[in-house]
């Protein structure tokens, strides 16, 4: 019976953990934002929750021979047997509000939502493929930044990324950059910030480099809510905020606004 209920983190109240799942993982009591899985954001986005994956036979390898504690192959496949996924991204293709959208969905538990080659890459082919298409693009950022396990590779996917979003957006088509808890460094420094809107959660961290090091270097102390969303709205480096329970009606009228369909 134990696993019935859960504590909030943030304000401590015991829940009943199905009244979390119900509430797309925000605490009923205090609204904290719980992170969810590139699956369920995906599930709360679509119409009726239908979409289709595609490039998921891109899998990562280990170009470098890369290993620190242990071997990069050897996270990899630990990573891809932990979540069932082939990478730290989803690509996906389906209806919002009646509108076809592609949606690329990051998954901070494959190695924290980092950015290599194959991320990169399955972004930039949702880029290109919703280019061809003609189809509007969101892109939902949940990553800790480049993946160092592959180097300069990793980097190289800042450009890629960029390079395809220009192309997208001189064949004046939306794209919309959802920021979730956390959104840093390399994603942060390339596609999650070239939103023609770019918007975040609330309370999601945001940023490049973290706190630690910012204030070592400007040798300052930083202010309170540094690098949240709330935070960055008021100083003009981000869209808007906005609940995850009101995020697809908003998706959804933003998208008839840039594509001037009827409300
Ligand atoms: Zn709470």
């Amino acid at each position: 019976m134990a696993n019935l209920w859960t504590r909030c983190n943030n304000c401590q109240k015991i829940l009943y953990k199905q009244d979390i799942l119900d509430n797309q993982h925000v605490c009923p009591s205090c609204r904290f934002h719980f992170r969810v899985s590139s699956l369920e954001r995906l599930a709360f986005l679509y119409d009726e929750g239908g979409y289709e994956r595609f490039d998921e036979d891109i899998l990562p390898v280990d170009a470098l021979q890369f290993v620190d504690h242990r071997p990069y192959a050897e996270r990899l496949e630990e990573n891809q047997r932990k979540t069932q996924l082939p990478e730290a991204v989803i690509s996906s293709i389906g209806k919002i509000g009646g509108l076809d959208v592609i949606i690329c969905a990051m998954d901070f538990s494959f190695m924290g939502g980092s950015m290599g080659s194959v991320v990169g890459e399955k972004v930039t082919r949702a880029i290109e493929r919703a280019t061809a298409g003609k189809l509007p693009l969101i892109i939902i950022s949940c990553s800790g930044g480049a993946r160092m396990q592959e180097g300069a590779l990793s980097l190289m996917q800042m450009a890629k990324t960029s390079a395809a979003l220009a192309r997208h957006d001189e064949a004046r088509l939306p794209f919309i950059s959802v920021l979730t808890d956390p959104t840093t460094g390399g994603t942060t420094a390339s596609y999650s910030m070239l939103g023609d809107l770019n918007i975040a959660e609330p309370n999601a961290l945001v940023g490049f480099a973290g706190p630690r090091v910012i204030e070592q270097t400007i040798r300052e102390k930083l202010p309170k809510g540094f690098q949240r969303a709330e935070f960055l709205l008021a100083h003009g480096l981000l869209d808007d905020v906005v609940e995850r329970k009101a995020l697809r009606g908003y998706l959804i009228r933003v998208l008839r606004l840039l594509l001037n369909r009827q409300p």
